[in-house]
């Protein structure tokens, strides 16, 4: 409909309008988890934006193919291509197999994704199921003198590489600055350029993932695997690759290098990126210690949270920032947004109330447009929100007999709402089940008062008992200043 979509750019630093390369077919690529243990919120926020961006465009009547990978081989503990794998080290620490390890947190991760009502990729190919196309690609990097093979490993030729084209072009920076940011060789390195990144390792014996190469027993470096999955599934140049800003240096960088390298053109149209979450000010991550998993958000089980959220919640909280402001957790935060997207829900279920009048005071169009205009302004979703609850008030005028809608009104206002809140930002309603949750709530609401009873009686055999019964069915409570509160 309307106004085109535009997407900013890393490459161009811009927002351009959207031309996908062979229309109405798109083709996204994102990079997915690395499946070594569990997934934190920050990780869920980034695919969370991506299935925003994914259904927006299909909304749009696009047909996506949506690519996310699953890393479950490669991806070393250091950046410089040392220290061990993720997968072996846990391994050994949990005594599994590395496929174990890689079972088991992918199972996890989309157990998590489900909860966040994403819809699945077209296709999530892993690592491990690409090793010929790695290989391939290896090969033909050196072949086209790009690359080099250093005592069982091969190194990417970063100088090599820049002399034609741009490396450290996605981030604006020269390769003089790049140089001088990193540290030098220590004389023992096998690479010949401080920037030079494996395509391919050589494994030590005890190495528990590894195959035979070219260039003996070994495993791929974590980038060549985005590079060959890609360009296998969506072409040599395709349209949208994403991931998140910290992908942006590094990851990213050498994607397009090695693409350019093997296949002779830029692999990607428009590269898109996501902002981090942060805890008071400071990045999501696992190093960090502030990454709490989406299970004890829903729990309220961690000590950084007053209360557990629901998914959706959850979700509408992270749909109320723009994807690439970065967006800071607070309890605070959330419980607003627990409050506005159960306005929103209500709202919905309000249309089914309202008495149509014959003549109308409202004006559908324009707020049609206006929800557009923010989707196609680089997916602008706090200003979508901001326009669905005008929505909401008009609803809600309506239904106090303040404002007239046509039954015309009242039929496109459900599908708009239909299209945006439950298409499009993904969001559904928790409670459709409606009775039960209110029985549930009432019920809890009495549970509470009779343990704080006995907590004031200093009865604590029968407070405890409460707890313990309740948490046995899965529900936690939490003892706050304001008295105790409850989630499941
Ligand atoms: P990983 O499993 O570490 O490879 O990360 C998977 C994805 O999550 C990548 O696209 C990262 O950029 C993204 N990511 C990691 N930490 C955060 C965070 N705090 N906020 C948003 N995205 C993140
Ligand atoms: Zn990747």
């Amino acid at each position: 409909m309307t106004q085109q979509l535009h997407i900013y750019n890393t490459l161009s630093r811009e927002k351009e309008i959207f031309t996908p390369l062979n229309p109405p077919l798109v083709g996204l690529y994102v990079c997915g988890p690395t499946v070594y243990s569990d997934v934190h919120l920050g990780n869920c926020r980034t695919f969370i934006s991506f299935d925003m961006i994914y259904r927006y465009l299909l909304h749009c009547g696009y047909k996506v193919r949506y690519v996310r990978n699953i890393t479950d081989a490669g991806h070393l503990e250091g950046d410089r291509d040392e220290g061990d794998d993720k997968f072996t080290k846990k391994a050994k620490l949990e005594q599994l197999e590395p496929m174990e390890i890689v079972q088991k947190y992918t199972l996890g991760f989309r157990d998590v994704m489900r909860e966040f009502n994403t819809l699945p990729p077209s296709i999530e190919p892993t690592a491990t199921g690409h090793i010929c196309e790695q290989i391939e690609m290896t090969r033909k990097i050196i072949d086209s003198g790009y690359a080099y093979v250093s005592n069982g490993t091969v190194y990417f030729d970063v100088e090599n590489y820049n002399k034609k084209f741009a490396y450290g072009q996605l981030t604006n920076r020269k390769l003089e600055d790049l140089l001088e940011n990193t540290r030098e060789l220590d004389g023992q390195d096998e690479k010949k350029g401080r920037l030079d990144f494996a395509l391919w390792i050589k494994a030590k014996p005890e190495h528990l993932m590894q195959w035979p190469s070219p260039w003996g027993w070994g495993f791929p470096g974590w980038h060549i695997e985005c590079s060959a999955m890609s360009s296998k599934y969506l072409g040599n140049t395709f349209d949208i690759h994403g991931g998140g800003m910290d992908l942006q240096a590094t990851h990213h960088t050498n994607e397009i290098a090695q693409s350019q390298a093997c296949n002779h053109t830029a692999p990607v149209k428009y590269w898109m990126h996501t902002n981090m979450l942060t805890v008071n000010g400071v990045r999501m991550s696992k190093s960090a210690g502030n990454g709490f998993l989406p299970g004890e958000l829903f729990t309220g089980n961690h000590p950084l949270l007053e209360k557990g959220y629901e998914p959706m919640a959850v979700r509408f909280f992270m749909m109320q920032t723009h994807y690439r402001s970065t967006l800071d957790f607070s309890n605070e935060a959330l419980q607003a947004s627990e409050k506005g997207f159960a306005r929103l829900m209500a709202a919905i279920k309000t249309l089914d109330k309202i008495k149509p009048t014959a003549a109308s005071t409202f004006d559908f169009k324009a707020l049609q447009q206006k929800c557009y205009d923010a989707m196609n302004d680089d997916f602008n979703t706090p200003v979508l929100v901001a326009h669905l609850f005008d929505a909401v008030r008009v609803i809600n005028s309506a239904n106090d007999g303040k404002e007239n809608l046509t039954a015309q009104d009242i039929d496109s206002l459900k599908t708009l709402m239909h299209h945006f809140v439950f298409d499009v930002l993904g969001l559904k309603d928790e409670n459709a089940g409606g009775q039960n949750t209110a029985l549930l709530d009432g019920v809890m609401k009495m549970i509470l008062e009779i343990r704080a009873e006995a907590k004031a009686k200093k009865d604590f055999a029968t407070s405890d008992k409460l707890r313990d019964a309740l948490a046995a069915l899965g529900i936690t409570i939490k003892d706050g200043k304001d008295g105790a509160v409850w989630g499941n």
